[in-house]
């Protein structure tokens, strides 16, 4: 009787386990999703901040031409003026305002051509960004559309693991699952387990011969001392046992049994 219904919980239990590796992938893809598009949004965000930066140190400019511009009337209104004075004092005093004037705007025109370099060296490196963001929002584009089919493949797979699994969970024992259920969300891994080689093979601790006559004779569920799991023997349950236990453990049985 226990026999028989380990055997359908069991089965029940490896679609979850696909279930679990599946949602445990989808979330990965999900990740990798939004780490594209945060590169992706964020060298745009850079694009953007650049522009306007450039748009900043050409106003700069602007200003700063508009008062070398001013500076140049000044000087040349003080040059007539000085023309006209009689005075050496007067002719004198303009001469040093005329070159105030001058070391002013000369000045302002160091300034100026700082900037102009400036600009010339930011949109060089603009026309990089943005060269990097477009070959950036091509290559996402590529990617989010294979991620997002993949994400479709893992969502149909699991509509049909699920379906599958309400199937079995019809003729599943209604004292087991419950318990074979909390097990498995706290473990989010294999809760029913064979004992081998005298080892729980959920946790890799050893349990006592008695403990292994125990669940060798299959009367009522047995639980692990150390991880709480269930244990049977695998002997008992031969033909789900294949697909729990898989490579390694199998051959050594192989061996054995030679
Ligand atoms: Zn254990």
């Amino acid at each position: 009787m226990l026999r028989e219904a380990l055997k359908v919980v069991l089965d029940i239990q490896e679609r979850d386990i696909q279930m679990i590796r599946l949602m445990r992938m989808k979330r990965e893809r999900l990740a990798e999703l939004n780490r594209i598009r945060f590169l992706r949004d964020d060298l745009h965000h850079q694009v953007l901040v650049k522009e306007s930066e450039i748009i900043e140190l050409k106003k700069q400019a602007r200003i700063i031409e508009g008062e070398v511009t001013e500076l140049m009337t000044k000087a040349k209104k003080l040059e007539t003026q000085q023309s006209g004075v009689k005075k050496v004092e007067e002719f004198n005093a303009l001469t040093h305002e005329i070159s105030a004037v001058e070391r002013e705007k000369a000045a302002k025109e160091l300034r100026l051509s700082d900037l102009f370099d400036k600009v010339a060296a930011e949109e060089d490196f603009l026309k990089n960004l943005k060269s990097s963001f477009e070959s950036t929002k091509q290559n996402s584009e590529q990617i989010e559309v294979e991620i997002k089919a993949s994400i479709e493949a893992i969502n149909a797979e699991g509509k049909e693991i699920m379906a599958h699994r309400m199937e079995l969970a019809e003729d599943a024992d209604p004292e087991i699952m419950p318990i074979y259920e909390k097990l498995l969300q706290n473990k989010k891994d294999r809760v029913i387990v064979p004992i081998e080689n005298r080892c729980c093979s959920g946790c890799h601790i050893m349990v006592t011969a008695q403990h292994e006559n125990i669940v060798r004779k299959g009367e009522r569920l047995i639980f692990c001392e150390h991880c709480s799991r269930i244990h049977y023997w695998h002997e008992a349950l031969a033909p789900v046992e294949e697909a729990v236990v898989k490579g390694g453990a199998r051959r050594r049985r192989h061996a054995k049994a030679e």
